[in-house]
């Protein structure tokens, strides 16, 4: 098959979803400019946004979602027994995500209270990294789908993969965005790896960080920036907590 001027085969593709809400899966069915060449990359042997069809061989493996659940573990083992490629798919794979505020609650309380009398199964989030070896992650909540086509096409055609290393600030200021810190808000722009071009500063609300840290952060700097400006340190915490993707990253630095 030809497309874009490479030869390639169609990639055997199967997606899989955990604890999530399924909107990095839906990204890849939205955009319907590109869809039709996107497919003929593609051949879908699972994917329930996409196709009805369900098959157990596939070479690549999307994972949507995060892990908090026993059954969910050995469901994802089997998935990367047959993957040759197994890719986090989204924020919440790729550091649990949303879900992992969770951490914040007494769980069987908190359980007791949303779902009173019913038994629910449930643990602390993981990544996908920390039950299955990952081959490549794909951060954002959700997803870039002009990313995720650029990597697929890399994928297809055997070529190196990448992610952009540099933080959102150069994606926002190329938009010519006033900065959401003289606005008097906090922004996570500086520490988060870019590739979203900058969408929730263009909107005018601050970035979350939903895509993680960039490459060589420096989170002392970042800290003492939200110092100077007297902004609520307290809510930094909060926002880098957000999403969970600063795990390692120390933010009570000076
Ligand atoms: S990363 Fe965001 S959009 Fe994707 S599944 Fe998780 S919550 Fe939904
Ligand atoms: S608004 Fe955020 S992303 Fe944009 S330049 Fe300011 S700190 Fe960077
Ligand atoms: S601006 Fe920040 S929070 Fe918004 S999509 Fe980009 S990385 Fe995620």
């Amino acid at each position: 098959m030809k497309h874009l001027g490479y030869t390639f085969e169609k990639l055997k593709i199967a997606s899989f979803d955990f604890t999530c809400c399924e909107g990095c899966q839906l990204q890849l069915a939205n955009r319907e400019s590109t869809l039709t060449d996107f497919l003929e990359l593609l051949d879908i042997r699972n994917f329930r946004e996409l196709s009805s069809e369900q098959h157990d061989d596939y070479d690549i493996a999307l994972i949507e979602g995060s892990i908090s659940r026993q059954d969910e573990i050995e469901r994802l083992q089997a998935i990367r027994r047959q993957a040759k490629t197994l890719v986090a798919f989204g924020t919440c794979a790729c550091f649990g995500g949303v879900n992992s505020m969770k951490k914040k609650f007494p769980l069987k309380e908190s359980i007791a209270e949303v779902y009173p009398g019913m038994p629910v199964q449930t643990m602390l989030v993981k990544k996908i990294c920390e039950v299955v070896k990952v081959d490549f992650s794909i951060p954002g909540c959700p997803v870039n789908k002009e990313e995720v086509e650029r990597i697929m096409v890399c994928l297809a055609t055997g070529s190196h993969v990448t992610l952009p290393k540099h933080p959102v600030c150069v994606e926002c200021k190329a938009q010519l965005n006033t900065c959401m810190f003289e606005l008097g808000e906090i922004c996570l722009g500086p520490i988060t790896r870019a590739g979203c071009n900058a969408v929730c500063t263009t909107g005018k609300t601050s970035c979350l960080g939903c895509r993680g840290p960039s490459e060589e952060i420096n989170m002392p700097a970042f800290v003492k920036l939200v110092k100077d400006r007297e902004l609520s340190l307290d809510e930094l915490q909060e926002k880098i907590a957000f999403y969970n993707a600063f795990d390692g990253f120390n933010s009570h630095e000076t």
